[in-house]
């Protein structure tokens, strides 16, 4: 069964019935959201009347909530420990995130595993490591998801052997996860026009019971540019053919596919998108 939705909002008022609602109207049977701004830490307390709320609709509209994924805020960066209070921060910060996705009753949060920013790859998936194990070491019925990465600046995670190291020396590798992301894996170097190819790959170096979500995404830059800008699904450089495969894959069957692809004349196009994979059919004319 096809798992597919979008990036929708998560409001003060609204919280997780708004995001129901906005993945209802795309025609999604999943979304994924930021619990608030990516770029702050301001964070409102988890309405549990509109929770319930929210989780009925899910069940009258048959939306798995196993299958809705939380974003961590990106100002997150596990990877540096250059200045022990941001480190603290970032770690403090990530638990509390945690615990709001656990009130949701959400399973899943997609993290960016971090920038080294000059301390090199290997110290930087240390520190990683280290702050995940502080993390779980909370008891949760949250898992990780390491998000693969464009290797843009000094990102980590832009390989699959990063992405295995890193999980190597996780703990409690039942709450470790992937999310892999079509943009980033393109932009990094890995050809997605070969995707049988690639997932024997992950699952060699990963292994593919790690694999739990998929940002499927189109992307402005050719292979390898290191960069992360992602394009309309059949408008960037992976194109519309390439991206239906992973849609489909019979190997991929139930994992929840996202789309992260940008506004078109400031409006979501995820119900013309979603649409569009559903026909299997590309759709030229929204931009
Ligand atoms: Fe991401
Ligand atoms: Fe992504
Ligand atoms: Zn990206």
């Amino acid at each position: 069964m096809l798992i597919i939705g979008s990036h929708v909002s998560f409001t003060k008022d609204k919280q997780l019935l708004g995001s129901v609602e906005e993945a209802l109207s795309y025609g999604a049977n999943t979304f994924m959201f930021y619990t608030g701004a990516p770029q702050n830490t301001k964070r409102y307390a988890i309405n549990s009347v509109i929770t319930n709320k929210a989780i009925t609709k899910m069940q009258e509209n048959n939306i798995d909530i196993e299958k809705v994924i939380v974003h961590a805020p990106y100002i997150i960066n596990l990877a540096n420990d250059k200045e022990a209070d941001k480190y603290d921060f970032s770690i403090r910060f990530l638990k509390e995130e945690i615990k709001r996705v656990e009130e949701l009753g959400i399973k899943y949060i997609v993290l960016h595993p971090g920038s080294h920013v000059g301390l090199g790859v290997e110290k930087g998936i240390e520190n990683i490591i280290q702050a995940l194990n502080i993390v779980l070491e909370a008891s949760s019925t949250v898992t990780i998801l390491l998000e693969t990465m464009a290797g843009k600046g000094t990102e980590i995670g832009s390989t699959f052997e990063e992405i295995a190291k890193i999980i190597s020396g996780i703990k409690k590798k039942e709450y470790i996860g992937v999310c892999m992301d079509t943009c980033h894996m393109n932009d990094s170097g890995y050809k997605i026009e070969e995707f049988d190819l690639l997932l024997e790959e992950f699952d060699q170096i990963v292994g593919l019971p790690y694999l739990k979500c998929i940002h499927v995404n189109d992307s402005k830059n050719i292979r390898g540019a290191k960069k992360d800008r992602h394009e309309n699904i059949g408008y960037g450089t992976i194109g519309f053919d390439n991206l239906l495969k992973v849609f489909y894959h019979k190997k991929l069957d139930c994992i929840p596919k996202i789309l992260e692809t940008p506004y078109i004349f400031e409006k979501a196009p995820y119900k013309e998108e979603i649409e569009m994979i559903k026909k299997k059919q590309f759709n030229a004319n929204l931009k």
